[in-house]
Formats: C-alpha cells, structure tokens, sequence
C-alpha cells in the first residue's frame, strides 16, 4: 500500500516525500511542475506527472497504484498572485481539491491530510490564534484553503472520507543533510530573500512596514521547521488510520520574531551584514500572527524539536549556500 503525495515537487511536499521514504512507507508522487522541481522528488518515489484537476489521469493513477492514503500539498500558495488571479486559485486549489476527493470516492480511499494555512484566520481577534478562532481569511488564497475545508467537511458526511486540515503558520528551513530546500520562481518569502542577500544575490532586503503595533515596528511571524512541520502529517495520518475523526490543527511553534529580529538571527548565522532598505506596507499582511499549537500537541502528540530559529535559518543556510540557483536554471 502507497501514500500518495499530491505536490511532492514542491518545498513542503518534496520534504514529506524525503521523511515517509525514511520510515521505510512506499510514496507515489504526483506533481504537474508547474512550481515543483522534478530534482526535488526522492529517486524512490514513483512519480507521475500530471495535473490534479485531470480526473482521467488521477483516475489511472489511483488505478495503477494501491493507495492507502493522500497527503495533499499541491497548490497555488502565494497571496499577492492571489489578490491579482483568485479564478487561478479557484480552479487549482478549490476545483483541484474536489477532483481528488471525487477520485478518492471512487477508489475507496478514506484518509486525506490536506495543508491549510494561517491566511484563513485573517486579522485575528487574538493571538495566539487558537483553532476555536472564527475564520475569516482577508485574502482569496486564505478563502480557496478555507473553502477546501467545508468541501472536505461535507464530504465525510456523505462519503465518510476522514480528513486531517493543518494549518500552517510560516514554514521555513530545510532538510538537515541540505539534499533539498526552498526554490520559488519569483521567490517572495522572507528567509530566502534574506539568504540571497547574505550570498550577494541582492543588494538589499525591503522591510515591508516599519509603522506596524509591534515592539520594533516590524511585523511578527511564527516560523516552523518544514522537518517539524512534516513530523505533523505523519502523526496525523497514523491518527486517522487508528480512527481519528474529521479535525483541523494549527501547525506553529507559538512563537513571534520580527522581521528585524530574523535579519539580525541571520547576520548572526551567515556572518554577512545583509543591509535593509525601508519600504511601504505589503497589501494583506496582518501585523502579528502566533500559532497556539496546543491542540496539535495534545491530540496528535507532536511535538516540534527545531524551534530555535537560529536552528531553522542555519538549516535554510545550509540549503542555500550550497544551492545558490536552488535546483538549477531551468
Ligand atoms: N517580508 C519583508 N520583506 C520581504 C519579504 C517578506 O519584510 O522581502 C515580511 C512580510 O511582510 C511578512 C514576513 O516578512 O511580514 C513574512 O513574509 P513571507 O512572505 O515569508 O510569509 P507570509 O507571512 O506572507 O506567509
């Protein structure tokens, strides 16, 4: 029996590809490249290329492959593309995530663990945000995520497909060994941008907002470990397959650090002097965002081990250092 990994050619899913080999699980991959790298798939993988919203595709994969279980990443992920093309974000996220339950239904398979994300909380009333925090997404990518969690709600009523939604807070790091990491085209995370400079990739780093309601003015982000972060998954796949219900778990390390704080954590890290330059506030960013992880911790017993962040920008170091085109000019 295989776990199907959906997007296992992304950064987040190429990691949980790496850790199920691991633990010795047989993976099938699927991945369209559009944003994935085909050299980011474990070489034990089997992997199809194909696009998720191609229900004949999916349909011969699930009947070429015995799956036990999905773990779906794939997906559009950035909000500014989300604000300028939300029909993209509907059709890839939403229309992609129903063409996957309709295959799972037909083939019998009940299990699904599927990546929220933060963005569905919008401006939350409360921080640290726990999972009782009324959704309320203030941007379109939040909404498709959000949306994927009603559909999946329903969808266990009528199929009794059992799901797991994690929500992510700000995924960062990479793997210890530094085989793979994080390349996006364009790159707009903050870790990255903020490594590239370190290697002379830019000149600077752009502050978005120094005028936030935070102690330095810069807004506050909660970042995991993408190790830790996949750890989840596989606990929430072995709580579904030991008769977990339906649930939703926030997926942080209920800490904040700044922006400012991260570019002095990485000077400190990289020993370059990664010089910043002042810029307006990005369109949709909330000023503070922690996770409280306590449900996670307490139902799925995970618990994350590489909280430092100097650990998690070392790890992203290692990556980048090592791979200053990422996976290459493709
Ligand atoms: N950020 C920044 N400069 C950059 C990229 C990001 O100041 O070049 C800030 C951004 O405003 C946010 C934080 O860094 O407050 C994390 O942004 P990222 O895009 O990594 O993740 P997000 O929180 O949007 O998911």
């Amino acid at each position: 029996m295989s776990i199907l990994v959906l997007g296992g050619a992304g950064y987040i899913g190429s990691h949980a590809v790496y850790q199920l080999i691991n633990q010795q699980n047989d993976v099938v991959v699927v991945d369209n490249l559009q944003t994935g790298h085909r050299e980011a798939i474990h070489p034990e993988a089997t992997f199809y290329k194909g696009d998720i919203r191609n229900i004949v595709f999916l349909r011969y994969v699930f009947k070429k492959e015995s799956i036990d279980a999905v773990i779906h990443f794939a997906a559009n992920s950035l909000v500014g593309e989300s604000m300028k093309k939300p029909l993209a974000y509907f059709d890839n996220n939403v229309y992609g995530t129903q063409v996957i339950l309709q295959a799972m239904t037909e083939f019998n398979v009940k299990h699904i663990v599927f990546s929220s994300t933060a963005a569905v909380y919008g401006n939350p009333a409360q921080v640290p945000i726990a999972e009782t925090s009324d959704p309320n997404p203030t941007n379109t990518y939040g909404e498709t995520k959000y949306i994927v969690e009603k559909m999946m709600y329903w969808m266990n009523q009528a199929h009794d497909i059992k799901y797991v939604s994690l929500r992510y807070f700000n995924v960062a790091g990479a793997l210890h060994s530094g085989e793979i990491g994080e390349d996006h085209r364009p790159e707009t995370h903050l870790i990255p941008i903020i490594l590239q400079t370190a290697l002379g990739q830019h000149d600077h780093i752009t502050i978005f907002g120094e005028d936030y309601d935070t102690p330095d003015g810069s807004p506050i982000r909660d970042y995991i470990h993408v190790d830790d972060l996949i750890q989840a998954h596989l606990q929430a796949l072995d709580y579904l397959q030991h008769g977990g219900a339906s649930d939703v778990f926030n997926l942080g390390s209920s800490e904040g650090f700044s922006v400012k704080e991260m570019i002095k954590s990485a000077r400190k890290v990289t020993g370059a002097p990664i010089l910043v330059e002042s810029g307006p506030r990005r369109d949709g960013d909330p000023s503070v965002l922690i996770a409280s992880s306590d449900k996670a911790q307490k139902v799925l017993g995970w618990h994350p081990s590489r909280i430092s962040i100097e650990t998690i920008i070392k790890d992203a170091w290692n990556w980048h250092r090592t791979h200053p085109d990422g996976y290459g000019r493709e």
